[in-house]
């Protein structure tokens, strides 16, 4: 028998770890861009479980390929070859124009990936074991012990310090600050082609040209972050796709499974040439056949439907939506980002207020950084989405 919302949040807190403050929905089932708890409430979702969903929920295909997948193989380790591995490996090539791939289970993961590829492929060079990150603050890459050194949010680090030495922070979309950072142990600028957590703010195309200048001219790897506006969601395959600036290495992980745990860093010919040998890293689950079945899946979906396309199609008619409440409003300061990664920086309305009224009008958004309403919906929302979600944050307001 179905139990009611007050005992299943009671067991839950008795039972899982308090680090997340819930909202008190509990969800149980998705049909195409709508989700419904268990009172069998019908919510319009534009949090796509933080912009993981890209596909929304039971994508025509989507399920199919992964149930053959469990009746065939699931795991095997990477001791051995598996196809689905190949695949999504090729297909991610293909998509990127990227040389190499490693698979994770987490966007962490590929973080922590990508520095120990930009701290060996220094090493190699000069053997040298006092290498240094430029990160950028207020970014978010992680909150394991590597992906947390390189996140400029004190929050989130002070309790844990010391943290992974050798990382220097300089200000996103300033230049002179990074190349202040600069030094003769610099193996590797990180950073979120659009910075996600932080408030939805993109790389402006000087800054980014820029950093990739920088790299290019002290030998020194880019890492782009691509986990959250990666996959499509700017209404390019890859955000950095857009500014004609490629990457040493790219981190994706959120949508690129759309809803199974899968993440990867990938790498272009240089790093992957210089870096990381037989020995130097690993992973039990990472690129497992069900995992990467997924990826692989997730890959020819959006290739055969156009999502890419789509979404710059979508996406142009939410951002001239958003203009319209930004000159309505005087609450809303202003709108940032690109195709469905968007967000609405308040002034003097909370942000968290706005979020449970749009949910008891049955809409999902979520926030970021303190004041920033993030939209984040699953890549395959139409105009009509567009039209419901305003209506309802409207109310919601
Ligand atoms: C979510 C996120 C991460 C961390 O990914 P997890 O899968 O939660 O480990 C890293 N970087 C960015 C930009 C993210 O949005």
């Amino acid at each position: 028998m179905m139990e009611n919302k007050e005992t299943i949040m009671k067991r839950a807190e008795e039972a899982v770890l308090h680090t997340y403050n819930r909202y008190p929905l509990v969800l149980e089932k998705g049909e195409g861009v709508y989700l419904y708890d268990t009172d069998g409430k019908q919510y319009l979702d534009f949090a796509a479980g933080i912009a993981v969903q890209g596909l929304g929920y039971h994508y025509p295909g989507y399920d199919e390929a992964l149930k053959e997948q469990i009746d065939r193989l699931m795991h095997t380790s990477n001791l051995f070859y598996n196809i689905p591995a190949m695949e999504a490996a090729e297909k991610l090539k293909k998509a990127s124009g990227m040389s190499k791939v490693f698979f994770t289970n987490s966007g962490t993961e590929a973080i922590e990936g990508a520095l120990k590829t930009a701290r060996k492929y220094a090493w190699l060079k000069d053997k040298r074991e006092d290498h240094e990150i430029i990160a950028m603050n207020h970014s978010f890459h992680g909150r394991s012990m590597g992906a947390l050194s390189v996140t400029g949010n004190e929050a989130y680090q002070a309790p844990f310090r010391p943290l992974m030495g050798g990382v220097r922070f300089a200000e996103y979309n300033d230049l002179e600050s990074v190349r202040a950072q600069i030094t003769d142990r610099t193996c590797g600028i990180i950073l979120e082609t659009v910075q996600g957590e932080g408030g939805i703010y993109p790389a402006t195309e000087a800054f980014l040209r820029g950093v990739g200048e920088l790299c290019e001219k002290h030998d020194i790897l880019l890492i782009l972050d691509e986990i959250q506006c990666g996959m499509g969601r700017t209404g390019h395959m890859f955000a950095w796709q857009e500014y004609g600036v490629k990457p040493n290495v790219m981190t994706c992980a959120k949508a690129l499974g759309c809803g199974v745990p899968v993440g990867a860093f990938v790498l272009d010919e240089k790093a992957a040439g210089d870096s990381l040998a037989p020995g130097d890293h690993g992973t039990t689950y990472g690129g497992n056949p069900f995992a990467c079945a997924a990826v692989s899946t997730v890959l020819d979906l959006f290739e055969k439907n156009g999502i890419v396309e789509h979404v710059r199609e979508v996406g142009a008619y939410l951002t001239e939506r958003l203009e319209e409440l930004v000159k309505k409003y005087d609450f809303i300061e202003e709108r940032r980002g690109k195709g469905l990664i968007q967000g609405l920086a308040l002034k003097g309305r909370p942000v968290g207020e706005i979020v449970v009224k749009s949910q008891e009008m049955g809409l999902l958004v979520i926030t970021a950084g303190n004041n920033v309403l993030r939209l984040v919906p699953p890549l395959i929302i139409e105009k009509k989405h567009v039209d419901e979600m305003l209506e309802k944050l409207t109310k919601a307001f």
